[in-house]
C-alpha cells in the first residue's frame, strides 16, 4: 500500500505528463500530483491555472489528487506519508538530472525512494518548454497536450 507524490511545474501539464499519471495510478495506491515551485524556471501560468488543468484531466482517475506547495520534495513527501518520490525520464539528459536529484534526496530522507518511469515513446520529446516555444510562434500542439490545456494556452497567448 504505497503512496507516491508526483512532483513538477506542470507549465502546462502535457499528454507525457498524463501518461506517467495514469501508468502511475496503476502501479500506486494513491498519487498525489505536487506543483512545487521551480525557483530557477519562470511560469508562464499561474499556481491556480496550472491546479485547475491537473484537476480537470485527473477527475478520471480516483486515486490521484492534486496539490500545490512550496517546501523541499522530501518535506513534502512526509507531510503527505508518501514513501515515494515518482519521476518521468524521457532520455539520457533526464536520467542524468533525475540521478542528481534523487542522490540529494536520499540524502536528505533515506526512507523514500525514488522510482522512475520511463516515458511512453510517442511521448518522449514533449515537455512543457517545447509545448511553449511551438505555441509562441503558432505551431499545432493539439496532439501534445490536452484539448483543455490546449484551449488555456490559446487564451494565454492570445492576451500575452
Ligand atoms: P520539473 O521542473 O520538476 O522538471 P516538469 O513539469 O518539467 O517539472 O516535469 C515533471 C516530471 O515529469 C519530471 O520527472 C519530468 O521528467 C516528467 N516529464 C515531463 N515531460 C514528460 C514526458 N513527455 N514523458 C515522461 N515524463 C515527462
Amino acid at each position: 500500500m504505497t503512496k507516491a507524490i508526483f512532483p513538477g511545474s506542470f507549465d502546462p501539464l502535457t499528454l507525457g505528463h498524463l501518461d506517467i499519471i495514469q501508468r502511475a495510478s496503476a502501479l500506486f495506491e494513491e498519487v498525489c500530483v505536487v506543483i512545487l515551485e521551480n525557483s530557477e524556471k519562470k511560469s508562464l501560468f499561474s499556481i491556480a491555472e496550472r491546479l485547475a488543468m491537473i484537476q480537470e484531466n485527473c477527475k478520471s482517475y480516483a486515486n490521484v489528487t492534486c496539490a500545490a506547495d512550496t517546501c523541499l520534495t522530501v518535506a513534502y513527501a512526509k507531510k503527505r506519508g508518501a514513501t515515494v518520490i515518482l519521476r518521468g525520464v524521457r532520455s539520457v539528459k533526464d536520467y542524468e538530472y533525475e540521478l542528481d536529484i534523487a542522490s540529494a534526496n536520499a540524502y536528505l530522507e533515506p526512507s523514500i525512494e525514488t522510482v522512475l518511469l520511463f516515458s511512453n515513446g510517442a511521448y518522449a520529446f514533449i515537455s512543457s518548454s517545447i509545448i511553449r516555444e511551438m505555441m509562441k510562434y503558432g505551431a499545432d500542439i493539439s496532439k501534445l497536450v490536452p484539448e483543455h490545456v490546449k484551449v488555456a494556452l490559446e487564451e494565454k497567448y492570445r492576451n500575452l
